[in-house]
């Protein structure tokens, strides 16, 4: 059963081995496992639904925890700690656009807040209801999962909103294509969740982000419904696709989307290169992204985020012989790794992977196989647990993410790091702080920031340390020009910083738009645009 407090399904655990914690007390300090809530007494303390009856709609208090957070390190403490700020009133399952359209007659009748919800993997609190005057209902989306017309020729498929990741691809393997989306949550996220906050796979590079695959679809708004057809291309003025794509739910439920596909690639590997320094991966990887190799994976690790990955991988044996034969080959403790996969045509995945590890060598990369690859493809969902385990041993795990133009990448990464290792000093606490580098394009790179603290004896200390971090970091962020998000979305914490980056026409141009979508203010109040 999927983990009302934590990540995924209750009976798969991410053991960490010993020499991990001993790393971890070293580098942050010891810690005192938290206690967390149980689910009974949360459920025991959720107050009255404020909604009037309808059909759809359940108000049973265990459904109304289920769907009253996401995935973000806020998130995860009120849910650890039960103290939970708001729940909604109620939740519906649609089956249908009809009966989203009766939803939203029913909200706007009583001037209920709707929140539609896809897989709840946000990070940045999409999904999370506001404390208000006003009853919130939460449509999930789970039952609009359904395969509703597949163009062979076209290559297009068009599905219910609320499909899931595993349930989308075996529709397509079926027919012998792929969507080619695979963000770390695919197992729990949703196509109508992929396009509403602008979701970018690990495969980017091959198959494009979701707004590269969004041809087109069907909306329901308290405006009415606006459709948009799959059109290969078209010159007739703003593409109207844009407004939906990233607009967190703020303009209306995606109850249909049409996808482009790709045929089932021929063959896919993935493999591992060490770099000495990261310098020297730097400029490997971007010569890599302008000679449009065809790749479908970058990801290069820090000095630091490579150290922490080899000691959590959990085979100690393994990684003491790995860093045995790496010390042999001359890459001591500044070494970065980096992991490609290649997909496509046998003779062409031979060529593109005897054309990248080329550029490598020139800049010094030591090719050592497919084995961390692999490892990496088959642990590409599962490491998302690992946040679990680390909540339990007393760590608390969060990430954060932008992406600039290259020439800006290398001094954003490091004054993001130092930012966010400075700011937990005033209170005598250290932060381990790692980043990579992945969904790069010709033009620039994202940088994902990943940042462990202790998890504090208190609710209140945790989240003060966690703002601090964020804070900091955010703001390294905008002053290195970068973009709040690169594939995570705004929801309500980033919400401040996204007037930094839009300017205040463009504001006022989202604000005009979710007047017309939604002259009442009921979907998603508090995400994206305004505080309210
Ligand atoms: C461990 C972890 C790893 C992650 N890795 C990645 C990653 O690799 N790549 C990435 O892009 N993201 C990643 N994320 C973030 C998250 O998975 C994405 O934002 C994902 O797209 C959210 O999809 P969802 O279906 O869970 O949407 P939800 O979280 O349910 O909703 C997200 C937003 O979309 C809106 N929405 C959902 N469905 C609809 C609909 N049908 N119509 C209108 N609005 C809708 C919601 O109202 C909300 O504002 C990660 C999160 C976690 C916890």
């Amino acid at each position: 059963m999927r983990r009302w407090n934590g990540w995924g399904d209750d009976a798969i655990t991410y053991p960490v081995p010993p020499s991990a914690i001993e790393f971890l007390t070293q580098v942050i300090g010891p810690t005192t496992p938290p206690r967390d809530v149980p689910l009974e007494q949360v459920v025991a303390a959720v107050p009255e639904g404020r909604l009037p009856e309808h059909p759809l709609v359940t108000t049973d208090p265990e459904e109304r925890v289920r769907h009253a957070r996401g995935q973000s390190l806020p998130d995860w403490v009120a849910m650890r700690s039960g103290r939970i700020a708001a729940f909604p009133d109620g939740v519906a399952h649609p089956s249908d656009a009809s009966q989203v359209r009766d939803l939203i007659r029913y909200a706007t009748g009583a001037g209920t807040r709707l929140i539609p919800y896809g897989g709840g993997t946000s990070v940045v609190g999409h999904i999370n209801p506001l404390p208000g005057d006003a009853p919130v209902l939460t449509v999930d989306l789970d039952r609009l999962n359904r395969l509703q017309a597949f163009d062979t020729s076209s290559h297009l498929a068009t599905f219910g909103a609320g499909i899931t990741g595993p349930d989308l691809e075996a529709q397509l393997r079926a027919r012998g294509t792929t969507l080619g989306h695979f963000p770390q949550t695919f197992e729990l996220s949703t196509l109508g969740g992929w396009v509403a906050s602008r979701s970018s796979g690990q495969q980017s590079f091959h198959y494009g982000r979701i707004e590269d695959m969004f041809a087109g679809g069907h909306v329901e708004t308290p405006a009415g419904a606006l459709d948009l057809a799959p059109h290969p291309a078209s010159a007739a003025g703003p593409d109207l696709r844009h407004l939906i794509l990233g607009s967190e739910g703020r303009f209306g439920i995606l109850t249909a989307a049409t996808v482009r596909v790709a045929p089932l690639p021929e063959h896919e590997v993935f493999h591992a290169i060490f770099f000495p320094h990261c310098e020297h991966g730097h400029t490997a990887l971007r010569e890599i992204a302008q000679a449009h190799l065809p790749v479908s994976m970058l990801r290069l690790s820090n000095a630091v985020e490579t150290q922490t990955t080899l000691i959590l991988a959990g085979h100690e044996r393994l990684v003491e012989l790995a860093e045995r034969g790496l010390r042999a080959l001359g890459l001591g403790a500044d070494k970065c790794l980096f992991l490609f996969g290649v997909t496509g045509g046998h003779k062409l995945v031979a060529r593109a992977r005897r054309d990248l590890i080329g550029i490598a060598k020139e800049h010094g990369g030591r090719h050592v196989g497919q084995y961390m690859g692999g490892k990496w493809r088959d642990n590409r969902f599962y490491s998302a647990y690992l946040r679990n385990t680390l909540w339990e041993l007393g760590y608390a795990v969060d990430t954060l993410e932008t992406a600039l133009p290259w020439s800006a990448v290398p001094a954003a990464a490091e004054a993001i790091q130092a930012a966010l290792r400075a700011a937990l000093h005033d209170s005598g606490e250290r932060a381990l702080v790692f980043a990579h580098l992945s969904h790069v394009y010709s033009h620039g790179a994202s940088i994902y920031v990943t940042y462990l603290f202790r998890v504090a004896p208190n609710p209140e200390e945790t989240l003060e340390r966690w703002r601090s971090l964020k804070d900091a970091a955010s703001q390294a962020i905008v002053a290195a020009g970068g973009t709040i998000s690169h594939q995570h979305g705004v929801g309500t914490d980033h919400l401040p910083y996204m007037a930094a980056e839009k300017g205040p026409l463009g504001m006022a141009v989202l604000e005009a738009a979710r007047q017309t979508f939604d002259p009442q203010g009921l979907m998603n109040p508090g995400k994206l645009i305004s505080a309210r």
